[in-house]
């Protein structure tokens, strides 16, 4: 990583500072091309990223702090959430919010619930243990106490059942996922909501990862369970814009059953001197850019082009359980989304996520955790689909290449070492590199990571991330 004065004595001319920036892009993973499985999401359409540049250009100073002053803001938010009631079983009760991310998403549908319930003092929120990590974020944060509720290993579900019986009085909400970022699988959301709804509890479906593309493949055939608005007793529904609507990163959005469920998720506060600050979301001052950059998206791909991009992703989808489930001891999770998720008893997936990564393919390696094994996650879009035959050749030579170089094998003592060496001893002897480089190989240290319990996980890689974490200084 190169480090330069971002603020330098004499300013630089515009031309110098965007060829700078374009050879600082050159080293990210490629955000276009369907050869990254994860973080990003390409439907592979020409001239879209220019459409939603020029959007966000147009909006990018105006400031949804006060939509009274920027009605253009408050009109397309308006028309975001009002396209995401349409497709996700919403009435003319349905309300919501454009928030700036899954994250922020499910941060306020846990604090509505929350604050939904002032009577209760130590609120709990209930979830499979394959629920995205951010409701765990959003309970932490809002100091709610979680309750996971474990999924059978062998086929990843959990059983409603379970869900209901670990519904307590101070149960303020009760998630699931609709699918599960993990392995793509859709959680049974009609009973769970149900047990929600008989204990007079919330109940929150996140679908921020595949949302947008389930009402598409149910129109296409496929067979979706019911899992939004229209199902009786789900209260909330989160969706990612940024993630299969296309848009630019930024963007969310939250829907509520009504109005009075959303209620406690509004801030106002006018005891100061200033402006009585009344706020939907966590930000106040937020950017028009991403909100005009996901409306513009909208508009332009619309309900036939979503259908389309559907289509060509579910066969991508397809392609690729395929290409995978034809190698011998390998396990593909049934295909539910646009997930192809894969374990291998004969193969070490670290190792072969090397190979990949070797061969220009980027996967996301997934710890055991529990009794759940290790795999690998690939999250396939629409610009996918020309590459699965290339994928498919270079994924049986790099198996060939992990079997030939077997798994990894943990020098003696280095788990025993892990609490006592400081983690830039470790991060050296790991050999990560100054400022973040990863070592071409990084099996080693997944396969440390997957020895070790999830909280010595967490600890080791939120220090390494401190680690990476300096202020540049002046060269
Ligand atoms: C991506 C994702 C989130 C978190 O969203 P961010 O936009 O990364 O904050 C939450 N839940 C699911 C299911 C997701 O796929």
């Amino acid at each position: 990583m190169r480090h330069v004065n971002a603020l330098p004595e004499r300013g630089l001319p515009a031309q110098d500072v965007l060829a700078e920036l374009r050879e600082m892009r050159g080293g990210d993973l490629p955000t276009h091309g369907g050869r990254l499985f994860a973080y990003v999401y390409d439907p592979g359409l020409a001239g879209l990223d220019d459409l939603a540049a020029a959007a966000h250009a147009i909006s990018a100073h105006v400031n949804g702090l006060d939509p009274t002053a920027f009605p253009s803001l408050l009109a397309m938010e308006n028309d975001l959430v009002g396209a995401a009631a349409q497709l996700l079983g919403g009435d003319e009760r349905t309300v919501g919010s454009v928030t700036g991310g899954g994250t922020e998403s499910l941060i306020l549908a846990v604090k509505a619930a929350r604050d939904g319930r002032p009577d209760i003092a130590a609120p709990r929120l209930v979830m499979p243990v394959t629920a995205h990590a951010a409701l765990a974020k959003a309970a932490a944060y809002l100091r709610v106490a979680l309750d996971t509720v474990p999924v059978d290993p062998a086929t990843l579900r959990v059983d409603p059942a379970a869900v209901a019986a670990a519904i307590t009085p101070d149960t303020v909400l009760v998630a699931c996922s609709a699918p599960s970022y993990a392995h793509g699988l859709i959680d049974p959301v009609e009973p769970i909501a149900a047990a929600a709804r008989a204990a007079g509890v919330r109940c929150h479906v996140d679908a921020c990862f595949g949302g947008w593309t389930l009402p598409y493949l149910r129109r296409l055939g496929e067979p979706v369970p019911p899992f939004d608005l229209s199902v009786p007793g789900v209260t909330s529904i989160s969706v990612d814009l940024h993630k299969y609507a296309y848009a630019p990163k930024g963007v969310s959005v939250l829907l509520h059953r009504d109005e009075q469920l959303r209620a406690p998720q509004y801030f106002g506060y006018a005891d100061w001197p200033g402006y009585t600050m009344v706020n939907p979301v966590i930000s106040s001052t937020r950017s028009g850019g991403p909100i005009a950059a996901a409306w513009a998206t909208l508009r332009h791909i619309g309900d036939d082009g979503y259908l389309a991009l559907a289509a060509r992703t579910r066969e991508a989808t397809r392609a690729i359980a395929d290409a995978v489930a034809k190698i011998e001891d390998f396990a593909v999770v049934p295909r539910e989304s646009t997930v192809v998720a894969f374990m291998s008893c004969g193969v070490d997936l670290f190792v072969l996520a090397d190979e990949l990564a070797a061969r220009g393919w980027h996967t996301q390696p997934q710890f055991r955790h529990g009794e759940i094994p290790a795999s690998v996650h690939l999250t396939v879009t629409a610009a996918v689909a020309p590459r699965v035959g290339e994928f498919e050749s270079d994924l049986a030579a790099a198996v060939a290449a992990a079997r030939s170089h077997g798994p990894v094998e943990l020098p003696d003592g280095i788990l025993e070492l892990l609490g006592q060496v400081p983690v830039e001893q470790l991060a050296a002897t790991l050999g990560l590199g100054e400022g973040g480089a990863l070592p071409q190989r990084i099996a080693p240290i997944n396969t440390l990571l997957n020895a070790v319990d999830p909280a010595v996980r967490e600890q080791l890689l939120v220090a390494f991330l401190s680690l990476l974490q300096r202020p540049s200084r002046r060269p």
